[in-house]
């Protein structure tokens, strides 16, 4: 027994070698000149426990290595340049409240100017003819260079990279690097190994003390890569062990094995007739539901593909067979829209269904539940209210679940166990390409949706400058006129307070001005949902002419009315998501046009906007998205429901997501339920990744 003390403040009494994930979940309060204020900003970070600090990766590194002769470096990019100061001007104060610092730096070919704003202290404490390294952007011409607020370090430094954090104010890169330095160094002997022996001498990784270290202070590019690729890799795995479990359990048996009963009164009540791909994938389901195991189906399809006709299908099929079908939909709007689909669709055939969601008073709900309870119901279509401990179901036969990249995998899980393992339909919009279909679905089966319903015509796509926005607008009022109706999507991307001024003062300035002979509405997530469903009714009932919207419209809202859509700031999303958007307009008769804004004309930009007018696609523009961005955008957006990756999105190297693949496998197929002792470490990495226990029953 060895009792350790660390930064001596909390005493340690464990048996060494059985270290776990828990001896690094101490608070980083504790560390060397944190206290409390500091820890507070740490946490604005997501950095509560040593384990979060160690795990919170740099963005990227300055390789001081890399620095270039003043002479050759680039303008306008950021780059790290050696020299020293010769002469230090005289400080000037511009205004009141901005001072600025000139020196003349030079590596002794080239000179540059060096200029620095109200950081007097720093700037005094520079010594001449000391060597320094510069970071920052080089600007100017040829003959008069000069860089602005760079980083500054001494050249006679060790550490020759150096992590850049993400950081948070009141905590910089210097402060950040010492916290983790201090990390490292005091919890060094707390890292555990998480991985079996066996699986990192197949793999060739290192150990995780050394990724550790050398994620966040790398001696160069090569242990860089190294410390990365175990990290990639054990994320991976942790994930692959975690679906897989979450698979193996949903296959035991099924409580609610089908009938084949026929559903052509379905079929011929519909208003339209299905495309074959929907027709298919209604067979698909009903075949599904006659077997043992319950069905583990994705109905992929692209914007407007007609998902809900199949699910409707798929639903009836159950009710036929007596059971209750439960629908969960990621947004109160999208709930009530498929409520009133469902509703159209079924009820016409003696199906009752009714809709559940948070935002209903608890009278309501417990009516509804009761209802639900009794079997009164037969359908169900609500939110995450749906999951929630106190709705009971009948027979729940059927779970479906609607644009799923929106939920977590738990909560997916969650509802499945209402019932007595019943089938699960996913469907999906976002079209996945394949490798990662196979990381995120494994074997779940996939009906594709390839075809849009008979008379759709694609939605023309410009992308245009802000110089443009008035004849954007010319051209909505032209589709007002005509009886339309319009979107104009504004990104919210931080959900920030000022964004949200953003959204709401162009709503205003907008039914002021240019449209102020139209009915404006005004849709964002900060709204209560009843307002958010009254303004959607609105418009849906054409009360609104053009609405005004963060991206809550983004997913699967049906207005067929609705033929324009100008994107603001388009350059903010990615392609998929633009689609997506995209699809909201298009799903009638007429034809509909997406007008894509954006003042950043980089070629990068440009590029990416053309895939939109080009194609119409979904899974070409998926393709080119993952082109353009690299896999590591599709593992780090939460756009598919997984976990939060922290380092897996680094990565762009398949191998390592195949080798995880396979160990994972291997893993389970000896263990699959990682009780043995080597593989208890993973058990609780797994377990922290989904946030809850797997295998509790
Ligand atoms: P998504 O796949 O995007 O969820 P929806 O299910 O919302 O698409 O369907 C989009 C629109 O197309 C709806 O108005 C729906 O009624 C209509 N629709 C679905 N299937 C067909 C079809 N086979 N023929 C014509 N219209 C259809
Ligand atoms: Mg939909």
């Amino acid at each position: 027994m060895e009792v350790k003390s660390a930064c001596g403040f909390f005493m340690h009494s464990e048996i060494v070698g059985e270290i776990m994930i828990k001896d690094l979940e101490k608070p980083v309060m504790y560390l060397k000149g944190m206290g409390e204020k500091r820890s507070e900003l740490y946490e604005k970070l997501g950095i509560k426990t040593v384990y979060d600090l160690l795990y919170h990766f740099p963005r990227y590194y300055i390789d001081f290595t890399s620095s270039v002769p003043i002479g050759e470096a680039p303008l306008n990019e950021n780059c790290v340049v050696k020299g020293r100061i010769v002469k230090k001007m005289p400080e000037a104060r511009i205004r009141k409240g901005l001072s600025v610092y000139k020196a003349v730096f030079t590596d002794d070919i080239t000179d540059l100017v060096l200029v620095m704003y109200n950081t007097g202290f720093l700037f005094k404490s520079l010594e001449t003819d000391k060597e320094y390294f510069l970071v920052g952007k080089l600007t100017g011409n040829l003959v008069r260079k000069e860089m602005n607020s760079p980083q500054i370090y001494p050249a006679d430094m060790t550490e020759l990279v150096q992590p850049v954090y993400r950081l948070t104010e009141g905590v910089t890169q210097p402060l950040l690097r010492q916290t983790v330095r201090n990390a490292l160094s005091v919890f060094n002997e707390y890292i555990y190994e998480p991985l079996p022996k066996w699986v990192m001498q197949e793999n060739n990784l290192c150990s995780l003390e050394y990724a550790l270290k050398n994620i966040h202070f790398p001696q160069d590019a090569h242990t860089c890569e190294i410390a990365k690729r175990r990290l990639v890799f054990e994320e991976l795995l942790t994930l692959q062990l975690g679906m897989l479990m979450m698979k193996s359990r949903s296959r035991i048996s099924c409580g609610c094995r089908m009938k084949n009963l026929e559903i052509d009164e379905y079929y011929d009540a519909l208003p339209f007739t299905l495309t074959d791909g929907q027709r298919s994938a209604i067979e698909d389901c009903i075949r599904d539901m006659q077997q043992n195991c319950p069905m583990n189906r994705l109905i992929q399809g692209d914007v407007g593909s007609g998902k809900t006709a199949v699910a409707a299908g798929a639903a009836y099929f159950a009710f036929k067979n007596g059971c209750q079908t439960a629908l969960m939909a990621p947004t109160e709007i999208l709930a009530a829209q498929h409520f009133e689909t469902l509703k159209e669709f079924l009820e016409p055939m003696g199906v009752k269904v009714i809709l559940l969601t948070g935002s209903m008073t608890p009278k309501a709900k417990k009516l509804v539940k009761e209802g639900v309870e009794s079997g009164e119901y037969s359908v169900v279509v609500g939110t995450h209210a749906l999951v929630q401990k106190s709705t009971v179901f009948h027979k729940l036969g059927l779970v479906i679940t609607d644009e799923q990249h929106r939920f977590g995998v738990e909560q997916r899980a969650l509802l499945a166990e209402k019932g007595d393992n019943p089938h699960k339909l996913v469907m999906s919009a976002t079209p996945i390409p394949r490798t990662l279909a196979l990381m995120i679905y494994g074997d779940l089966d996939i009906s594709v949706l390839k075809e849009l319903p008979k008379g759709r015509q694609p939605v023309e796509t410009y992308a245009v400058t802000g110089k443009l926005r008035e004849r954007a607008y010319n051209y909505i009022k032209q589709h007002l006129d005509e009886g339309r109706q319009g979107y104009i999507v504004c990104p919210m991307i931080e959900e920030s307070d000022s964004d949200l001024q953003n959204v709401k003062s162009y709503a205003k300035k907008l039914s002021e001005g240019a449209f102020k002979d139209y009915s404006v509405g005004l849709l964002h997530g900060k709204m209560p949902s009843v307002k958010k469903e009254q303004v959607m009714t609105d418009f849906k009932e054409h009360k609104i002419d053009l609405l005004v919207s963060t991206t809550v419209v983004e997913v699967g809202v049906d207005v067929p009315n609705a033929t324009i859509m100008v994107i603001e700031n388009s350059d903010r999303f990615g392609l998929s998501q633009l689609h997506q958007l995209r699809g909201r307009v298009g799903r009638g008769q007429y034809k509909s046009s997406c007008i894509l804004i954006t003042d950043n004309v980089t070629d990068e930009v440009r590029e990416r906007l053309r895939v939109l007018s080009k194609t119409s696609d979904g899974f070409k523009i998926s393709e080119e998205d993952l082109k353009l961005r690299g896999p590591g955008d599709f593992f780090g957006s939460r756009q598919h429901g997984l976990p939060d990756l922290k380092i897996a999105d680094m990565s762009h190297d398949p191998d390592v997501l195949k080798a995880a693949q396979e160990t994972a496998r291997k893993i389970l197929a000896a263990d699959p339920k990682l009780e043995s002792r080597e593989n208890s470490c993973l058990k609780e990495q797994v377990e922290k990744l989904f946030e809850r226990n797997l295998s509790d029953n």
